[in-house]
């Protein structure tokens, strides 16, 4: 028999279009190997809401390959040498996996390069991406740092390479690994059981990706108008299944690409946004950790470590008590479902870092730990983004007014979702509901004219 091949899964957690699987599949026997490494992303080690999606993933991922007799082999430790180990077990000379741009994973690639024998190998392959970071590049042959060129560059290089089937055949190896128990891992959370909303708004896995895909093809049409209204919420919510491999860009793009609307047109570019965001971790690995302009941030941001009362004001954003619904609502939103709209998860972001002048990571860090889309390179590059600290960014002095956001983009009805409290309210009252009809709901932390004033005196400060 030739020998076992070895799939390394990590956030590639699909049957079709799976690279890895594929070649794995035609060259032998497989083993798929899925390694919970907790430890090396520092920072960045899963947050909650992840946590939840990997579980439920992976369990629809292992029941797919056990309808065709195989398995996921789950451990938990250093992935190189766990992955170098069952490749001496069972005499496997190649591990194959789909890349991921992250630094912790770039770097335990190289690891388990070194980790390997002298035959044996690690095989990458290009999968989670429309193009892989650095394959479109500047006049000089540079890879791009600024949006609106990476974007055109991009568009003249699609469509996407084909998509694979699923492999059709998966063989068992003679031997199995031994194999934890994905319960025994306890990703779920028990007391308190918080993820009732999760369940309630998600589906997950291939098949639930490629249902909400085939919904999304009667809908993108709409999306040029659509997107930014919460109320509607006219958005392909593919996020979380893009993020954790369940379904591929090239997927989606070949699926969507006869469609002749502004919509697909629209839908096209943010779906470039993503591979954007990689390219820019790819250049810039602390891309999420640090700035990327010549502000003294000692003087712009408020530290909530250095104070009670900035303590505070965070966590009133963190559990949306600020007193503007909009912001609110969407606060409550993400701790409900593990996900916001776009329009206001910038709405959010903007009122943290510019009303509340709390610095852009701590901000990072709560969608790191709430989203199940949480995603180091597009979260790290849309907060820059947002709070005009990145190599690509928003002007700091662009100050978005929420409660001017919230009446454009007609969010009552996503107001009276999320904030209970404010339910009863009418469409005249309820986007800056009047202090004495707020009844529980508190009021405004900070006037908008006043925040902007200080927003725009600290940043003035800083630059000096
Ligand atoms: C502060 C902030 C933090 C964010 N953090 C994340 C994150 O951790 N993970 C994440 O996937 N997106 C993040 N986004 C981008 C965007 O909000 C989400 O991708 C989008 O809301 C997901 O919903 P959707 O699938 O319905 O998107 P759609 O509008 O249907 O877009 C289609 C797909 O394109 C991609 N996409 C769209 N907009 C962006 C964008 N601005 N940047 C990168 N990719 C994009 C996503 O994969 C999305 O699924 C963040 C945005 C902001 C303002």
């Amino acid at each position: 028999m030739t020998s076992p091949q070895i799939v390394w899964l990590r956030r590639d957690l699909r049957m079709a279009d799976q690279p890895a699987l594929h070649a794995a599949a035609q060259a032998g026997p497989v083993i798929p190997v899925y390694v919970l490494d907790d430890e090396r992303a520092g920072d960045h080690a899963y947050g909650e809401a992840s946590l939840w999606w990997l579980h439920h993933s992976l369990e629809n991922l292992g029941k797919s390959l056990g309808s065709r007799r195989s398995q996921i082999v789950l451990r938990r430790g250093d992935a190189p040498q766990v992955l170098a180990a069952i490749a001496d077990e069972v005499g496997a000379q190649c591990v194959h996996a789909i890349r991921h741009y992250e630094p912790w994973w770039k770097e335990a690639e190289d690891e388990l390069r070194d980790a390997l024998g002298e035959d044996q190998k690690l095989c990458l392959y290009d999968g989670n991406y429309l193009l892989p970071p650095g394959a479109v590049t500047t006049g000089s042959g540079d890879p791009y740092k600024i949006y609106t060129p990476f974007s055109k560059s991009m568009l003249e290089r699609m469509p996407p390479r084909d998509t694979l089937g699923e492999p059709q055949t998966v063989s068992s190896p003679d031997h199995w690994p031994e194999s934890d128990n994905l319960a025994d891992w306890n990703l779920l959370p028990s007391k308190p059981d918080w993820a009732g909303g999760f369940r309630e708004f998600w589906e997950v896995g291939e098949a639930a990706a490629h249902d909400r895909l085939d919904w999304w093809t009667d809908h993108v049409a709409d999306y040029d108008e659509g997107r930014n209204l919460p109320s509607d919420d006219i958005t392909s919510r593919l996020s979380p299944h893009l993020h954790w491999g369940e379904i591929s860009p090239a997927q989606v793009w070949h699926k969507l690409k006869d469609k002749r609307s502004d919509g697909w047109k629209t839908y096209a570019k943010e779906i470039i946004w993503r591979d954007y965001a990689q390219n820019v971790i790819d250049q810039f690995p602390d891309y999420p950790r640090e700035s990327y302009r010549d502000y003294d941030e000692r003087t712009l941001w408020r530290n909530p470590n250095a104070g009670h009362l900035i303590q505070q004001d965070l966590e009133c954003w963190q559990k949306g008590m600020t007193g503007y619904p909009i912001v609110d609502a969407g606060m409550r939103q993400l701790w409900k479902t593990g996900w916001m709209h776009n329009r206001v998860r910038m709405i959010c972001a903007s009122f943290l870092v510019k009303h509340l002048l709390i610095d852009w990571r701590f901000g990072e860090q709560w969608f790191w730990d709430c989203l199940v889309d949480a995603d180091y390179g597009s979260n790290g590059v849309n907060w820059q983004w947002v709070s005009g600290t990145g190599v690509d960014s928003n002007m700091f002095v662009r100050i978005m007014a929420p409660l001017t956001q919230s009446v454009k983009f007609g969010a009552a009805d996503y107001i009276r979702e999320y904030v209970p409290e404010l339910a009863d309210m009418d469409d005249d009252c309820i986007h800056d509901p009047p202090d004495d009809l707020r009844g529980d709901y508190p009021v405004k932390m900070i006037e908008h004219k006043a925040a902007r004033e200080r927003a725009l005196e600290a940043y003035r400060a800083s630059k000096t």
